[in-house]
């Protein structure tokens, strides 16, 4: 399914046109118009899925084959040191277009440094415990 409404929607399926890095039946992959790093891109599905929670198996199966293989080009291709898979569900984790999308993000030695990372902060065992339960009582 398509939403008219959706930015997403529509560079996925060629409304809008993009810096296109690869595509397929299912996805469109584009370079993000405001990167964290040189050649930063965006893999979209071509069907609407506001996040990961609603992402179909048809898609989600390939989706981390694909990442890769984009991956391993842009370190060939534009011989970055590294990349991260960055993939941003709800406002609170950062998301800001409701289209499900994996962000490729190439990282060089020479930086910049700051990208997806963050404080780590103090956890004691028994807590840790009491999460662990929550979440898996919650499948
Ligand atoms: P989010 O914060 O939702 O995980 O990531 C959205 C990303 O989409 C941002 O990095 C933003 O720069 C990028 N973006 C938003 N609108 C457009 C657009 O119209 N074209 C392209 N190429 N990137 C977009
Ligand atoms: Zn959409």
């Amino acid at each position: 399914m398509i939403d008219e409404n959706c930015i997403f929607c529509k560079i996925a399926n060629g409304q809008i046109p993009s810096a296109t890095v690869y595509e397929d039946e299912k996805f469109k992959v584009i370079l993000d118009m405001g990167p964290a790093t040189r050649g930063h891109a965006l893999i979209l599905p071509k069907e609407h899925f506001q996040d990961v929670c609603g992402l179909s198996e048809t898609y989600s199966k390939d989706i981390l084959p694909l990442a890769a293989k984009i991956g391993c080009a842009m370190m060939k291709g534009l011989g970055c040191d590294g990349f991260n898979l960055v993939q941003n569900n709800g406002e609170a984790a950062g998301q800001t277009v409701m289209h499900f999308h994996m962000h490729v993000i190439p990282r060089y030695a020479d930086g910049p440094r700051n990208i997806a990372s963050w404080e780590p902060q103090s956890a004691d065992g028994e807590e840790l415990k009491v999460l662990a339960e929550q979440i898996k009582n919650a499948f």
